[in-house]
């Protein structure tokens, strides 16, 4: 077993307006707030699922903004759940809130009950981009919560959100780079999509705003993939989670189920297109780990086809010696060494 969330949804509970993008019942599929007594059922069955794996599993309050919610509300919800990680069930709490929702206050009481990972909604590095995007927080708020999160000891996760009105692949790549400087533990990556009954989605209507495509949203989050790698960031999420109520309340923008394997696809291919092409035509045998033979490929072997448009039959094949990231570049007919 990797990791298991057992993820819980607040949503739109506590924000304390609408941010141009958000439907968050039709993000999360679900509308209504969790009772005390069904976060505890519900930890109780996992902690007993998960019996052995505490150590790999966390409690997750996701959705609206966490710590904006009422005070009572916040911590009749936090007990039960501090309760199984007082119980070693789980390894600890994460929350995400909005940049602007974070003080010490709130944070010593987060502390008392077991949280121990916080997710800021920060979107964007771009104050004109926030505010176009009714986000209410400038980044120099991202900056304080994240510098007061790290400080009181929290992990510190950053979303951030790609092709918003406003913005630009050159903004999201700088971006990437302010929010990687921040050294956050975790980021999650989500293309802007327009959902319906949300203000982006009138923009859209009105023609004011149109969408990135999926090649576009794939060229931006491949190149923040190599920004946050090489600061050792773990992005662990690209793109939103596959739900039907995301796909019933889609209008349009650059939403697919593969999105991440579409990005670490061209991701490869960019790697390798620097040494493949120096190559006379013909046919190679490109030799990678074993993990990342789909990846290499491209999905559907979207890379394997790109590289025959160009002239090179490639047979992409697995090799235990080599690390992840590695590769190697042989004629086909070459004897193996
Ligand atoms: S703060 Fe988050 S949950 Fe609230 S409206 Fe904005 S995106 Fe939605």
């Amino acid at each position: 077993m990797k990791h298991a969330n057992v993820a819980f949804f607040v949503p739109m509970v506590g924000c304390p307006h609408r941010c141009s993008f958000c439907d968050q019942n039709s993000i999360t599929g679900e509308s209504g707030i969790p009772t005390p007594e069904e976060v505890d059922k519900t930890l109780k069955k996992a902690a007993r699922e998960l019996h052995g794996f505490s150590e790999k599993a966390e409690i997750a309050f996701f959705g609206g903004s966490f710590t904006m919610i009422p005070r009572e509300l916040m911590l009749s919800l936090l007990a039960p759940a501090k309760k199984w990680v007082d119980r070693k069930a789980f390894s600890g709490i994460r929350i995400s809130t909005r940049p602007d929702a974070i003080d010490e206050e709130v944070l010593a009481v987060l502390k008392e009950y077991g949280v121990t990972s916080i997710e800021l909604g920060a979107q964007s590095c771009s104050d004109e981009v926030l505010e176009k995007n009714r986000r209410g927080h400038s980044f120099a708020d991202t900056q304080r919560a994240a510098e007061l999160i790290k400080s009181a000891g929290f992990s510190l996760g950053l979303q951030m959100m790609t092709g918003m009105p406003g913005s630009t692949k050159e903004l999201d790549v700088l971006t990437a780079a302010r929010f990687a400087a921040l050294k956050p533990e975790t980021m999650r990556i989500y293309p802007a999509l327009v959902l319906r009954n949300t203000l982006m989605a009138k923009w859209y209507e009105d023609g004011e705003f149109v969408p990135q495509s999926i090649e576009e949203a794939a060229e931006t989050c491949a190149e923040l993939l190599n920004i946050f790698e090489l600061y050792g960031i773990k992005v662990i999420r690209l793109g939103l989670h596959a739900e039907e109520s995301l796909e019933e309340n889609l209008l349009a923008g650059p939403y697919h189920p593969a999105f991440r394997e579409i990005c670490e696809g061209l991701r490869f291919r960019k790697k390798i297109a620097p040494m493949l092409t120096r190559l006379p035509k013909g046919s190679y045998i490109l030799r990678v780990a074993p993990s990342e033979v789909s990846k290499c490929s491209g999905q559907h072997r979207s890379n394997v086809e790109h590289w025959l448009s160009l002239g090179y039959a490639v047979k992409v094949t697995p090799d235990k010696n080599l690390a992840p990231g590695d590769f190697e570049v042989m004629m086909a007919n070459m004897p193996s060494p």
